[in-house]
């Protein structure tokens, strides 16, 4: 027998027309590329929204046509987002990090239409001029006082004059709103091509699992980039809940993220843990936290444990989170329940710094080699798969990777390998492709680079395999200094040696400068596996 309720779609335009209703006084504070803070509510954004959308419509955008983005966290493309998917077309966030080559074949993959652009990205397009698409119209998103030379449409000229209105079709709930590439460290990258109903479906879910961050009033701080994973889904979850955005646009090092943290009394911050060791460095200049910071979100690789406990020693909470830009992202969260009362600091610490337990809506499960599963109880490791509403069922026109990552029974493989104990708390050991294997068993490197940042004179760090005649592979550690004081090996095995076995520990220590990052801010083990494939071992 069928429920007789009434079947609205998902959409999500919804959201925004929701919030311009129920939380006019809220809205979005912009670092514009321009160099001063514009401000709006989300009632304002409503309506340019709906100007917008008819500028898309006379530049003759049709259901279903992909519109790019390349640009930083700010209003203009927090109102594309909206523009683009309420009239049926699919917003495409570009990774401006991305290589040259890489950007191209994207665009192309993606068939995109038009291009809007910061104006920080006009170099990078003149530059690549001859080799974009033929028709491919490019809008600069700026005002006529501040347009380049150059044949580039005007993003404030669309907008002009246009009414504040819109009819947004009633389109159904599976249509393709969003597409955003992995970053594709091996062979091209893919497209996970988000639907309305994945994207509203994650939202409610961030919603009703992070309080702390999203609540009425709140004023959240997504050094995420759009770009990634939608800002891992903060412009979708923020006016559901009536929390701003305050968006920093181009300035994410400490002092500036700090400086504007303080003057916009941002509440919660999200990110990955690259960009975290720069806010830190400011609190230590500065003595103290951003005013009114009480949560940080962390999350896209694993958040070192020295890190969670410099933050939770400040005031301010962390959650730890996982997820993957085919899961829109977040799979898992950190946050603590009340029913977990009592527990001393060190017990708090050690599950936050496991990547926490699924959010509504994603399940999990671990196999191993054969694809038998493991059970949940925090000892058996395999590799995980997921399982969704705001997961992809496959890869943007791309049938062979689409055909490899789904399994049989029709749950999506993350690569990652990982335990979950009988609480639910999922531990993640390493990407399978950075697992160290020494004589037929695993070293985890996350858990080495996890002790080795606690020592004083590392500021950042990473353990990489390199080739070993004897064990196939020996973990090398790769330490970036934090002051004139190198650490010594022995200094730091004898901290992993409180932990981990003897054999685990890494057979060397490297010095860099700085650690190559990938173009999602993360460290990037393939290069220095590259870098130091010919390291020879003591
Ligand atoms: P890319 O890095 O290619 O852009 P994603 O951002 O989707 O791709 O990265 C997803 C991967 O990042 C996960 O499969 C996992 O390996 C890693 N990751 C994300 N969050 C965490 C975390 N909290 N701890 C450890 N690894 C993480």
């Amino acid at each position: 027998m069928q429920g007789m309720m009434m079947m609205r779609p998902l959409s999500i335009i919804s959201i925004l027309a929701y919030a311009a209703e129920a939380h006019p006084g809220a809205g979005i504070v912009s670092v514009r590329t321009e160099g001063d803070i514009h401000r709006e509510t989300y009632a304002e954004a409503y309506g340019r929204t709906a100007q917008l959308a008819q500028g898309l419509a006379g530049l003759g955008v049709q259901p279903g046509d992909r519109v790019a983005t390349l640009a930083w966290n700010g209003y203009r493309h927090f109102e594309l987002y909206y523009a683009v998917s309420g009239m049926g077309a699919v917003c495409h966030t570009i990774n401006p990090r991305l290589s040259a080559e890489q950007m191209l074949y994207i665009i192309g993959h993606a068939g995109d239409t038009v291009l809007f652009t910061d104006l920080t990205f006009v170099p990078i397009l003149n530059a690549l001029r001859d080799q974009l698409p033929a028709g491919l119209r490019l809008v600069v998103m700026t005002d006529r006082a501040h347009m380049p030379e150059g044949d580039f449409l005007c993003y404030e000229d669309l907008l002009d004059g246009q009414p504040e209105s819109y009819d947004w079709p009633d389109l159904p709930e599976e249509t393709a709103a969003g597409l955003c590439y992995t970053s594709g460290t091996t062979g091209h990258p893919k497209g996970a091509l988000y639907s309305h109903r994945s994207t509203v479906l994650h939202a409610m879910s961030l919603a009703i699992t992070l309080p702390k961050s999203l609540h009425e009033g709140a004023r959240i701080l997504p050094v995420v980039p759009m770009f990634h994973v939608n800002s891992w889904g903060l412009p979708y979850a923020a006016p559901l809940v009536g929390a701003s955005l305050v968006m920093p646009g181009a300035k994410l090092d400490g002092e500036s993220l700090f400086t504007l943290m303080d003057a916009e009394k941002v509440s919660a911050s999200w990110g990955v843990p690259t960009v975290w060791l720069g806010l830190n460095a400011e609190i230590a200049k500065q003595g103290r936290p951003p005013e009114g910071l009480r949560q940080v979100v962390i999350g896209g690789s694993a958040a070192p444990r020295s890190m969670i406990e410099g933050f939770e020693k400040a005031g301010i909470d962390v959650c730890h989170a996982w997820g993957m830009t085919e899961m829109s992202p977040v799979g898992t969260h950190g946050q603590l329940s009340a029913s977990m009362p009592g527990l001393s600091f060190k017990e708090k610490m050690d599950l936050k710094q496991k990547q926490g337990r699924r959010v509504y809506g994603v399940d999990l499960k671990i196999v191993d080699e054969d694809g038998n599963r493991l059970p949940h109880d925090g000892k058996a490791a395999g590799e995980l798969y997921v399982r969704g509403n705001a997961i992809i069922s496959g890869y943007f026109n791309n049938a062979e990777a689409s055909a490899q990552a789904i399994d049989a029974e029709g749950w999506f493989g993350t690569g990652d390998v990982a335990s979950i104990d009988p609480d639910g708390f999922l531990s993640i050991q390493d990407r399978a492709k950075d697992l160290i294997k020494s004589g037929g068993e695993w070293i985890s490197s996350i858990d080495l680079e996890n002790i080795a940042m606690a020592h004083p004179a590392v500021a950042n760090c990473a353990v990489i395999a390199v080739p070993h005649p004897k064990w196939d592979e020996r973990p090398l550690l790769v330490v970036v200094c934090a002051g004139d004081t190198r650490p010594e090996l022995a200094e730091i095995h004898e901290m992993m040696l409180e932990h981990m076995a003897k054999w685990q520990l890494p057979d060397d220590m490297v010095f860099v400068d700085e650690l190559p990052l990938t173009a999602t801010g993360k460290v990037s083990k393939l290069t220095l596996r590259w870098q130091f494939a010919d390291h020879s071992l003591p």
